[in-house]
């Protein structure tokens, strides 16, 4: 069997390598040229998504991209502490999530994937995708190429092209009312201590810094507002940007202010989508993984991670059962419900970033009896302690989870 895996961001890399590993060959397709990848700033691989990649043997070179960040600890724009948390679980051995530049992320990846023989093509938009005459997938791309397989993947992300491949009437992106910015200070912000992400929930915006082990604080913001129009961006320096973040934070508690003043941007005015629920992942020999069947809210620490787990568990139900239909049909069963449920607890999380000034009191009221008795590791534990063995055969009809 031949897979043809559009989009190689993080859930096409190892959509590959978990292929590979049950005896299908996979080739990734991916739009960006080489170089292109360099885009975004930071997220968290939790330990659920860290058991995914360990699945495939791809956790090391993940692990020693990023660094550990276990802890969230909360703050109001007064300075008040709110509460702390778990940051993403912690695994048997101890291994907790770690936070990671997506560049970092990528190349770590890609380099994984290609040291096992795994092809990844650059600049390879894919554009359309059709049965094949003697069955399989025949799929074209912007540049005028094909390339013909026995399944189509679509790891192409939240705007996924797949997707409306599969569906013409499938839904896009949700703007969820925030629009992010993520940047780099390279110095420290006081007494941060590291592995804790400082949470702050300021008077007009929301703000979040980190340590890292280079001696510099990674940090970003998410501004509740409409979305950023294609000619605001064109319009918008990044150091316009900064001096609008800045006087956001002006008059908060903490360090938000001065660290945006003294580093700079790596994502600007980035409008954040969610999807919660696609009602078609898979037609034919085409079927849809991560962001592109479920994409969360950053909110949620759980985009990553979720691709991961796609990946193992589609390539478990290749491996396991009789055909690629029925393969498809029980990813989708073993998948569905697990990840919209993410996504909308994704949803909720941002929403308390959005709220009024009434709101705001009632949050910062709220905010440590909810941490203290209901975001708690046990309450979190379906998320982040979820284990998929990648010996335990896929049975059809799949059990649900
Ligand atoms: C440039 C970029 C920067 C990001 N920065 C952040 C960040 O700072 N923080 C954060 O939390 N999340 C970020 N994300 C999202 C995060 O990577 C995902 O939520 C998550 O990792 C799930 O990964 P994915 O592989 O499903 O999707 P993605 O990581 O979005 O990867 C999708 C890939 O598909 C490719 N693609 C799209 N269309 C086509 C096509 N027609 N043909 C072939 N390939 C195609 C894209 O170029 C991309 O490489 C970013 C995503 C991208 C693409």
């Amino acid at each position: 069997m031949k897979a043809l895996i559009a989009g190689g961001g993080i859930a096409g890399p190892v959509t590959a390598m978990a292929l590979q590993r049950a005896g299908i060959d996979a080739e990734v397709f991916e739009a960006h040229r080489p170089g292109g990848g360099e885009a975004g700033s930071y997220l968290t691989v939790a330990s659920n998504g860290l058991d995914a990649l360990r699945a495939v043997g791809a956790d090391t070179p993940v692990l020693a991209a990023g660094f550990p960040t276990p802890t969230n600890v909360l703050l109001s724009g007064t300075g008040r502490r709110l509460g702390s948390a778990s940051n993403g679980g912690r695994l048997a051995d101890g291994t907790v999530s770690h936070t990671i530049k997506r560049a970092r992320l990528y190349q770590a990846l890609h380099e994984e994937a290609a040291g096992r023989g795994i092809r990844i093509e650059h600049g390879r938009r894919l554009a359309g995708a059709e049965p094949a005459a003697g069955g399989g997938v025949a799929v074209s791309f912007e540049d005028g190429t094909r390339a013909t397989g026995d399944l189509l993947i679509g790891a192409d992300g939240v705007h996924s092209p797949t997707r409306r491949l599969i569906d013409p009437a499938a839904p896009g992106g949700r703007y969820v009312g925030l629009v992010n910015f993520g940047g780099y200070t390279p110095a420290s912000a006081g007494a941060a201590e590291p592995g804790v992400w400082h949470m702050i929930f300021g008077r007009r915006a929301f703000f979040g810094h980190v340590a890292d082990p280079a001696g510099g604080t990674v940090w970003f913001a998410n501004v509740p507002r409409p979305a950023v129009s294609a000619a605001e961006r064109a319009a918008t320096t990044d150091e316009q940007w900064q001096r609008q973040l800045v006087e956001l934070f002006a008059g908060d508690a903490g360090p938000a202010s001065d660290l945006i003043a003294g580093g700079y941007l790596e994502l600007a005015g980035d409008s954040t989508h969610d999807l919660p629920s696609v009602p078609v992942w898979h037609r034919g020999p085409m079927v849809i993984v991560g962001d592109a069947a479920h994409a969360p809210s950053p909110s949620s620490g759980q985009g990553a991670s979720m691709a991961a787990e796609d990946a193992v568990v589609l390539a478990k139900c290749l491996r396991d059962l009789p055909d690629i239909p029925q393969a498809l049909a029980a990813y989708e069963g073993l998948r569905r419900k697990r990840v919209e449920r993410i996504v909308a607890q994704g949803a909720r999380t941002g929403s308390a970033k959005t709220p009024g000034p009434v709101g705001r009191a009632l949050r910062d009221l709220a905010l440590p009896l909810v941490f203290k008795l209901l975001v708690t590791d046990r309450s979190m534990a379906w998320i982040h302690q979820h284990h998929i063995d990648w010996d335990t055969p896929v049975s059809s009809p799949p059990q649900r989870v």
